[in-house]
C-alpha cells in the first residue's frame, strides 16, 4: 500500500492455524484477499475446505477431551485472557491498520474496535475470577450444587463487517469457559482473525484449544457446522445463513447461538434535542458505511419536526468525507465489495420505485481515485412508504431512509413492523415516555437519547429473527457453559426402593 498514510502493517501468516501450527490448504489452494478501497490484493490466504475443517475439529476435540484447558483453574484461564488483552494493547495499531485495509473502515473506527476488543478480554477475565455457582435449597444431609462446565468444542463463524470485534465476543467468553474452538472468519476479511490466532498462541493458549481456519462458507463453514464431533455453534451473519446453521444444529441436537441482521428504527419525537438527535443519527447509519447490524438506517421523525430534521441531515451528510480508511480525516470508507454495492444500489432504486424521493447521494463518487473501490455516496431518501420492502429489509449500506409519523403510537407500530428486533432508539426529553416506549419496542437493545453504545458488561442480541441467545455480559459467558447439577449425599443409608430394606 504505497499511498497509505500509515506504516504498512505486518501481515499475518497466510495459513490456517490448526493444533498450534500454521498450515496451508492440503491441496495448496489459496484465495486472494482484497482491499475494498483499491481492489489491491493484500494477501493470498489458504483456502481450506472439508479436510482442513475436519483436522481443526479433531484438534479442538483432542484438546478439550485431554482436559488441560477445559479442566484448568478459572484463575489460570483468567491470567491467559489478561495476557491476550495485554498483547492486543501492544499490537493495537497493527491490528487496527489490518482491519482498515481488510474492511475499508476509517482508521478511527478500527482503533475504537481495538479498544472494545481488549476490553472484552479483560471483562471476561474479571468475570471468570468472580463467577460462582449456586447452592440449592435441599433437605438436610445433602448438598445440591449448580456448577458451570465448559460447553465443549465450539464452531465459531463470523461476518466481514466487524471481523475482530465479532470474533472477540465469541473467543473471550469461549476461552474463559474452558471451551476449545474452531473459528472461521468471513472469506472476505480473514486478516485480523488470523493475527488473533497467532496472538492467542503467543499469550499461552495451548495448541489445539484455539484453531482458526480460512475458507468459504458453503464448503468449509458447512463442513464445520455439520461435523459430528462438535458441541456448539456460535454464528454471526445473515439470516439465510443463520437459518441453515440452525437446521444443522437441530440435526445433531447441539447448542446454537445466532446473531443475525437488523432493521433498526431511530425514533425522533417532537420534543427531542434536535441538534443532538441529528448529529447522532449520522453515527447511527454512516459508521462503517452502514454495514453494521445495529445501523439506525430507518429514521422515524415526528411530523412536527420532520422537515427541519431532513434539512439539517442533508446539510450535514453532504459534508461527510468519503475516502480511503487509512487517510487522515476520512469519515466513511467503501462498501465491502462490488457485489455488495450492487445490492445496496438495488435498494436505493427499489425505494424510489416504492415512492421514496432521493434527496442526496445514491451515486458512486466521481473522483477517479476511488474508481477501483466499492464506494457509494452517503444517501438520504424521504417519503418511504412503511408497507414497502425497503422499510422492512436490512440494506447494510450508507442509506438513511426518513419517514414521518404522527404521534408515539404510530411511531412504535411502524418501528415494530419488521421481522427483526436487534436495536432501536428513541429521542425525547421525557424519560417516562422513553421507558414506556422501551417496554413496547420489540428489540434486544433500546437506547434513549443515544445510538450505538454497547458494553462488554451488557448483553447484546436480538428479538425475533435477529437471533437466538445473547453475546456479551454475564449471559455471553453462560452461552459457552453447561450448567451441571452436582448432588452430594452427606449421609448415605439404606432405604432404596428395591434395596436391602428391613423386612417385617
Ligand atoms: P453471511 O451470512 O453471508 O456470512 C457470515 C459467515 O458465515 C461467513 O464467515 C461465511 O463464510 C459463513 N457462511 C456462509 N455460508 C455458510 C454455510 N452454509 N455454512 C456455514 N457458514 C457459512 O453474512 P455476512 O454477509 O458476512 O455478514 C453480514 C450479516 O451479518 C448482516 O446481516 C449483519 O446484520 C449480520 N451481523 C449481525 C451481527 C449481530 O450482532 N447481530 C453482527 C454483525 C453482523
Amino acid at each position: 500500500m504505497s499511498d497509505s498514510a500509515l506504516p504498512t502493517p505486518r501481515l499475518p501468516d497466510a495459513g490456517s492455524i490448526i493444533d498450534g501450527a500454521v498450515v496451508p490448504a492440503l491441496d495448496g489452494a489459496t484465495r486472494d484477499v482484497h482491499d475494498p478501497a483499491t481492489g489491491t490484493t493484500l494477501l493470498a490466504v489458504a483456502e481450506g475446505g472439508r479436510a482442513e475443517g475436519a483436522a481443526a475439529v479433531a484438534a479442538a476435540r483432542r484438546a478439550f477431551d485431554a482436559g488441560g484447558w477445559s479442566g484448568s483453574s478459572p484463575q489460570a484461564r483468567a491470567r491467559t485472557l489478561e495476557r491476550v488483552a495485554d498483547l492486543l494493547a501492544r499490537d493495537a495499531e497493527r491490528f487496527a491498520h489490518l482491519e482498515t485495509l481488510d474492511t475499508g473502515k476509517p482508521s478511527s473506527e478500527s482503533r475504537d474496535d481495538l479498544v472494545q476488543v481488549e476490553a472484552v478480554f479483560r471483562y471476561y477475565a474479571a468475570l471468570l475470577r468472580t463467577q460462582t455457582g449456586d447452592v440449592n435449597p435441599v433437605p438436610a444431609g445433602a448438598l445440591s450444587l449448580t456448577l458451570h462446565r465448559p460447553a465443549g468444542v465450539v464452531v465459531m463463524i463470523t461476518p466481514w463487517n466487524y471481523p475482530l470485534l465479532q470474533a472477540s465476543w465469541k473467543v473471550a467468553p469461549g476461552l474463559a469457559s474452558g471451551c476449545c474452538f474452531v473459528l472461521k472468519p468471513s472469506e472476505l476479511t480473514p486478516l485480523t482473525t488470523l493475527a488473533l490466532g497467532a496472538l492467542l498462541l503467543e499469550a499461552g493458549v495451548p495448541p489445539g484449544v484455539a484453531n482458526v481456519v480460512t475458507g468459504a462458507g458453503g464448503q468449509l463453514g458447512s463442513a464445520l457446522v455439520n461435523d459430528e464431533r462438535i458441541d456448539m455453534i456460535s454464528f454471526t451473519g445473515g439470516l439465510a445463513t443463520g437459518r441453515g446453521i440452525a437446521r444443522s444444529a437441530a440435526d445433531r441436537a447441539v447448542k446454537v447461538a445466532l446473531e443475525l441482521g437488523g432493521k433498526n428504527p431511530n425514533i425522533v419525537l417532537a420534543d427531542a434535542d434536535l441538534d443532538v438527535a441529528v448529529d447522532r443519527a449520522l453515527d447511527a447509519v454512516f459508521f462503517h458505511a452502514g454495514q453494521v447490524c445495529s445501523a439506525g438506517s430507518r429514521l422515524l421523525v415526528d411530523d412536527a419536526v420532520h422537515d427541519e430534521v431532513v434539512e439539517a441531515l442533508i446539510e450535514r451528510v453532504a459534508r461527510i468525507r468519503v475516502g480511503f480508511g487509512w487517510e487522515e480525516g476520512t469519515e466513511m470508507g467503501p462498501l465491502i465489495s462490488h457485489e455488495h454495492r450492487d445490492k445496496v444500489e438495488g435498494y436505493v432504486a427499489l425505494a424510489q420505485e416504492e415512492g421514496a424521493e432521493l434527496r442526496l447521494g445514491g451515486r458512486r463518487p466521481q473522483n477517479a481515485r476511488f474508481s477501483q473501490g466499492s464506494f457509494l455516496e452517503p444517501t438520504i431518501l424521504t417519503g418511504l412508504p412503511p408497507e414497502g420492502r425497503v422499510a422492512r429489509e436490512e440494506i447494510f449500506g450508507p442509506v438513511l431512509t426518513v419517514e414521518r409519523f404522527s404521534g408515539l403510537d404510530e411511531a412504535l407500530a411502524r418501528a415494530n413492523a419488521t421481522d427483526t428486533g436487534l436495536a432501536a432508539a428513541i429521542w425525547t426529553r421525557d424519560v417516562g415516555t422513553a421507558l414506556a416506549a422501551a417496554g413496547r419496542l420489540r428489540f434486544g437493545t433500546v437506547w434513549w437519547n443515544d445510538f450505538h453504545p454497547y458494553f462488554p458488561e451488557a448483553p447484546w442480541g436480538g428479538f425475533k429473527t435477529s437471533g437466538v441467545g445473547r453475546e456479551l455480559g454475564r449471559t455471553g459467558l453462560r452461552e459457552y457453559q453447561e450448567e451441571q447439577h452436582v448432588y452430594l449425599n452427606l449421609r448415605p443409608r439404606l432405604g432404596g426402593a428395591f434395596g436391602m430394606r428391613e423386612r417385617p
